[in-house]
Formats: structure tokens, sequence, C-alpha cells
């Protein structure tokens, strides 16, 4: 059984259009000014938890319970997220030739859950692990490692990680002893290691995964 492990923001889903429409109604919703949106928009533009909700809460001195502005915010995050038609095919086509697929992904664990149950991933993929379930980050290897049992598997060489982030997937991937498929869009920092092969996007690694497995 072949492993491929892919990222989820900005890899499998388009998080950044998401993330300013989920910001924009949040603020509308909740009377929120400009620069409260502007805040937000700068403040969660990587990656958004609950504790951001309580700076938020504390630097504006906003009435609202953090936890419920969270909740707000994964529901919109979710109800705005998407995963292209052509991404969930190529996946599709990956399981029926045999392949597990997981998710290793930074981020909280039940906003990146809401995210892939709501763009219909959840059907297509074996196991998934957040760096919010374990307090562990990509790079570091043990998230993949994770990612791999949540498949029921573990981790062996000539698996494989496909991500936007050089960092964090590319060199995390080397790291745990993975090929790598870098999805371009962000410049390669020139002191890292290059990927094994680069696309444009998520089917273009998967056409390049399937003609490797049979080989
Ligand atoms: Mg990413």
């Amino acid at each position: 059984m072949r492993l491929a492990l892919f990222d989820l923001d900005g890899t499998l889903v388009d998080r950044r259009s998401a993330f300013t429409d989920a910001i924009a109604e949040l603020s509308h919703d909740h009377g929120y000014g400009p620069e409260i949106e502007r805040w937000l928009l700068t403040e969660l533009a990587d990656r958004a938890d609950r504790h951001d909700f309580v700076r938020l809460r504390d630097t504006f001195r906003l009435g609202e319970d953090p936890d419920h502005l969270w909740r707000v915010y994964v529901d919109r995050m979710a109800d705005s997220v998407t995963c292209r038609p052509a991404v969930l095919d190529s996946l599709t086509r990956l399981r029926e030739a045999g392949w597990s697929i997981g998710v290793a992904t930074n981020g909280a664990s039940d906003i990146q859950r809401a995210k892939v149950h709501a763009t219909g991933l959840s059907g297509l993929i074996d196991g998934m692990a957040a760096s919010g379930d374990i307090d562990v980050r990509k790079p570091d290897p043990r998230l993949f490692e994770l990612a791999a049992a949540r498949c029921g598997t573990q981790l062996t060489p000539g698996d494989w990680m496909t991500g936007d982030n050089p960092e964090t997937d590319i060199a995390g991937g080397h790291r745990a002893g993975l090929r790598a498929i870098w999805v371009r869009g962000r410049p390669w920092p020139e002191d890292l290691a290059t990927p094994h092969h680069t696309v444009g996007d998520v089917p273009e690694a998967v056409d390049h995964l399937l003609s490797h497995s049979s080989a």
C-alpha cells in the first residue's frame, strides 16, 4: 500500500479567498469597523486559533466571548472554503489506484477538520493529523508520522508528501524520509534542498504519483 500525504491550506483547499470572505462576514455580522477587520486580516493571515480571539477581545476591549467568536469563525471558514472539483477527482483516482491518502496540516484541530468535512475531502482521505492534535508542527517529522498512523500505516521510504510550503512541507517531508512534491506559488528559498518534483497544482501531483506507482 502506497501512502500519499498532503498539506491542507493552500494545497488541497483555497484558504486565502475563504479567509477574506470569512473575516468580512464575521466583521459585518458583529458590527466591527475597518480597524478591527484590518487587525483580523493581518493577525490571522497565516493561521488562526482560539487564542487569537482572546487577543482580539483584549486588544479592542470587546465584550464578546472569545470561544463563541472562534466557533463563529470556524463555521464561516467551513462555509467559505473550497476544494476544486479537479482536486477531488484526482484524489478519487489515487484511491482507486490503491493509494492511502493522508493529510498533515499545521492548524487547530477543530477548524482543519471543519474544512475537510465541508469540502468533501473527508470521504477521500484515510487519516488526518493536525498540529493542534499533538502540539507538534511541521516540519517536525512526528506530525507526518501521526498522519501515517491515522491512515493505519507507518511512514516508509518511498512515501510521498505534497504541499505548497517549502520549509514545512518539502524540507519537513525530506526530514521525515519522504519524497516531496512542491505545489509552486511562492519563491523557493535558496538555502533549501530542492523538491523531488514541482507541479502547478494537486491534480498534476497525482498524475506524477500514479505514473510512479506502476513503475
Ligand atoms: Mg499550505
